[in-house]
């Protein structure tokens, strides 16, 4: 592909903003929240809603471009091979509309959703979502060209209406704004650089800037969280994580009326897309990229450029399969996705710490529950999820 425009900004050197001139030295708060991406954000909001003392410490800005959660696009969608998960992304949606109504945002958009290929098992994914009592229809393939004709199907192709796109950009800034208004202290530009519990059980956090002594720390630091752990005093034994740098590709769609929804094919490669958003550029385009190809990385030195392979490989599976689509990306950006062993979250709690680290690539989806289950284990007022508990690991 000749010069497109990347959008990662890695290399640009950190854009930190510096702490408010009038930032006291000594922060005194009942929960600490080390992150603003999806997950530190929408935890800030659920607890600042609820009437607590919040401080949200983030390294960079609200909504900078190096971790987990930037950019207009994410998928939500009702369809897993799990039925646990299933039922979370049920509750998820609910608490999507309540963060809309709440902060006065449109973020979650309903495209509806198509499975297809072999490795996918539309039909079993049909069966799922029937046993939930989850909308979906199972279509044939020339039925699914009838209705998606920029599209090419073969097999059985599974839709539910329900799927759609989140907006990640929008739902962190609405989640910071939101909380920050509901009294939540918002240190931007600010590292958390160490913890050392205190005798009244009580924790203080070491930053560039305040010192913030709190009750409860949840940490939230997305794929930082592993060089986080251990040395910094975060004394929490987690499972192997990886961490690796996934891109995205955005394809501008032929015609710009063709209401794409979104899709996961798995035919070989695990290939998604979902109508871009505002990444895309100005005209209707579609973000399409491989969820099973990422060069293992760490969240400091990790690069930001995109993997040639990787593009091969969406380009490729753009000519097969998506006709509607010019099969030369307009932009492209890179990500990092955080994967436990089982690629089930980990979200638990170790005394006064909470660790948060749903991703696994496709933790956006559940933002706002995940932020009600972390509200909910920093207060004390329920254990872990048992499929999200760091004793499975032990
Ligand atoms: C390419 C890509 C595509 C994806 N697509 C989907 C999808 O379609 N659907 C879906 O459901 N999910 C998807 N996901 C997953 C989803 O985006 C992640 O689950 C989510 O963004 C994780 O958010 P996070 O808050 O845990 O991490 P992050 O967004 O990385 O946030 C962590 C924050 O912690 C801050 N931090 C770290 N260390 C410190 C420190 N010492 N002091 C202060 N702050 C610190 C960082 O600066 C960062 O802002 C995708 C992920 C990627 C990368």
């Amino acid at each position: 592909m000749e010069n497109p425009a990347v959008e990662d900004d890695d290399g640009d050197g950190p854009r930190r903003e510096k702490p408010p001139m009038d930032a006291p030295d000594r922060i005194e708060t009942e929960i600490a929240v080390i992150g603003a991406g999806l997950m530190g954000s929408a935890t800030a909001w659920e607890l600042a809603r609820r009437g607590h003392a919040v401080t949200l410490i983030e390294a960079y800005d609200v909504g900078h471009r190096r971790g987990s959660s930037h950019g207009t696009s994410r998928i939500y969608r009702r369809a897993y091979a799990d039925p646990e998960y299933v039922r979370l992304t049920g509750l998820s949606g609910e608490l999507w509309r309540e963060l809309e109504n709440d902060t006065g945002t449109a973020l979650l958009r309903v495209t509806g959703g198509v499975d297809l290929g072999a490795g996918r098992d539309p039909e079993g994914l049909a069966r799922l979502l029937a046993e939930a009592g989850v909308p979906h229809e199972l279509l044939s393939p020339g039925a699914a060209a009838e209705r998606w004709p920029f599209m090419s199907f073969e097999g059985p192709v599974l839709h539910h209406p329900e799927a759609g796109t989140v907006d990640a950009d929008a739902t962190v800034a609405a989640a910071v704004n939101r909380a920050a208004e509901l009294g939540a202290q918002v240190i931007t530009g600010v590292r958390f650089t160490g913890a050392e519990p205190l005798p009244d059980g009580r924790v203080r956090l070491r930053t560039e800037g305040p010192e913030v002594t709190a009750a409860t720390v949840v940490v939230a630091a997305g794929p930082w969280l592993p060089e986080l752990a251990g040395p910094l005093g975060v004394p929490v034994g987690l499972p192997p994580l990886r961490v690796t740098q996934q891109q995205v590709f955005h394809f501008l769609s032929h015609d710009p009326e063709a209401r794409w929804p979104v899709f996961v094919h798995t035919d070989g490669p695990q290939i998604y897309g979902l109508p871009s958003g505002g990444d895309g550029g100005s005209l209707p385009a579609v973000k399409v990229a491989q969820h099973d190809f990422g060069k293992p990385v760490t969240a400091t030195t990790r690069d930001g450029v995109v993997d040639p392979a990787s593009r091969d490989v969406v380009t490729s599976h753009v000519r097969r399969w998506l006709p509607g689509l010019a099969p030369t990306p307009l932009t492209e950006a890179s990500c990092l996705y955080t994967i436990t062993p089982d690629e089930d979250f980990v979200l638990d709690r170790v005394g006064p710490f909470v660790i948060v680290s749903p991703c696994s690539g496709h933790g956006a989806k559940f933002a706002p529950l995940i932020g009600r289950m972390t509200a909910d284990l920093a207060l004390g007022h329920t254990g872990p999820h048992p499929r999200f508990a760091l004793r499975r690991f032990t």
